[in-house]
């Protein structure tokens, strides 16, 4: 049978508590999980590409399905050349099934052959209100950003 491979794409600008919960949970439904270091040269960046991965590699040490990766460019086509049918992706909150949804069908459209599913997971409850953005602030104004993240990300 075809193994079961998913993209979990996103920033990871640094991983958080809430990445890391989606990841987990998600590892019951695939045979393999690709975490995919984006790197939009648009976007600036707290933390370097390489800190990013080593926070996510130290992270999941202990789990030989989950592989790190990077990618520039569309989502589909990284998914494509990784030969992963799934898309994987955590909500949040309503503002994260809006934006989703618009990308969902805008993938959709680009993936004529229809190879690729996204499959949602919903964050935990207490992991909800966590993001990337709110713990760069934490940093920056140096509060207590342990709490929010895997013990590997220390800076
Ligand atoms: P992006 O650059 O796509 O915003 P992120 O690194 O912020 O990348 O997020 C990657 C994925 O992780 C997205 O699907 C996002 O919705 C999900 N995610 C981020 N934080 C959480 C959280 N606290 N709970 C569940 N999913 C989350």
């Amino acid at each position: 049978m075809k193994k079961k491979i998913a993209v979990f794409p996103g920033s990871f600008d640094p991983i958080t508590l809430g990445h890391y919960d989606i990841i987990l949970r998600s590892l019951k439904l695939f045979d393999k999980i690709i975490v995919a270091i984006g790197n939009n040269y648009k976007k600036k960046y707290m933390f370097s590409i390489k800190k990013r991965k080593e926070w996510i590699k130290k992270t999941f040490i202990d789990f030989s399905q989950i592989e790190i990766d990077f990618f520039q460019g569309l989502t589909i086509s990284f998914c494509k050349k990784k030969n992963a049918n799934f898309l994987l992706r955590g909500l949040r909150n309503q503002l994260d099934f809006e934006f989703e949804k618009n990308i969902y069908y805008v993938n959709n459209k680009l993936d004529k052959n229809n190879f690729i599913e996204t499959i949602f997971i919903f964050s935990s409850y207490e992991k909800s209100y966590i993001s990337s953005c709110i713990v760069r602030d934490i940093i920056k104004n140096g509060g207590d950003y342990t709490l929010f993240v895997p013990h590997s990300v220390r800076i």
